[in-house]
């Protein structure tokens, strides 16, 4: 959770580049010319994610230009760069059906203060807390326009063939991106490998105040748990290669 982890690209399968954020994770995925971003980070990752983006172009074909960005799921720490990154590029934002009300904010599923204060004298939680306002996680963070993806089904983008499949439990519409040529499993807070209020390392659930339905995200975990993919790219925490 430095504020000074540079947050630079790692190549984890041909053209699929995932980025260990702050205090999210991101993965950019290139071809065709095109980038597509999966999950966007904290409002304040803005120039984070910009500067992936570059990196990831010069790396691969200069001219390429971020036409699409997938959502596994509306919190803050995962939609909170779109709308500023609207003004800079064009691109469409897609989700799950039953996520989208969560990403555009007529409805909104994360955590609340009165959820997190009893948790407040742990350090961890504490200097999570801290990390999350400052970086936005308080503001509002809508995003309009946003596509519904159609689930089970798969859809090229940047070249790379994209199978979004419901994953609920952490929020209503939790989804998680297989790529089957490319064999990663992109897992939002699905399965996490690492947070910040954990002292964990390695494959996870996030701390149970974080989920909008508990049991349901323990039955999407252990899914999970079982799914085969030689990389899985978390929401928070270092990759998984299996
Ligand atoms: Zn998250």
């Amino acid at each position: 959770m430095s504020p000074t982890r540079p947050a630079a690209p790692v190549e984890v399968a041909p053209g699929v580049h995932f980025v260990e954020g702050p205090a999210s994770n991101w993965t950019i995925l290139a071809g065709d010319g095109t980038l597509t971003l999966v999950d966007a980070g904290y409002p304040a990752d803005l120039e984070l994610v910009e500067s992936s983006l570059r990196a990831v172009a010069s790396a691969t074909d200069g001219d390429a230009r971020l036409t699409s960005v997938l959502v596994t799921h509306g919190h803050s720490d995962h939609i909170g760069t779109i709308t500023a990154l609207r003004r800079r590029h064009e691109f469409e934002v897609f989700a799950a059906p039953a996520e989208v009300p969560n990403v555009t904010r007529e409805q909104l599923h994360q955590v609340t203060v009165g959820d997190v204060l009893p948790h407040l004298y742990k350090p961890r939680f504490a200097r999570w807390v801290l990390h999350a306002v400052r970086a936005g996680g308080l503001g509002d963070v809508a995003v309009t326009d946003v596509v519904p993806l159609d689930l089970g089904a798969s859809r090229t983008f940047s070249g790379h063939r994209v199978v979004p499949t419901a994953a609920v439990g952490h929020t209503p519409g939790h989804t998680v991106f297989a790529l089957p040529d490319d064999d990663v499993l992109i897992t939002g807070d699905a399965l996490v490998t690492g947070h910040p209020t954990s002292r964990l390392d390695g494959v996870q659930m996030l701390h149970p105040i974080f989920h909008s339905d508990l049991a349901e995200a323990g039955r999407t975990y252990g899914r999970l748990v079982d799914r085969g993919a030689r990389v899985v790219l978390p929401g928070h925490g270092p990759v998984l290669r299996r």
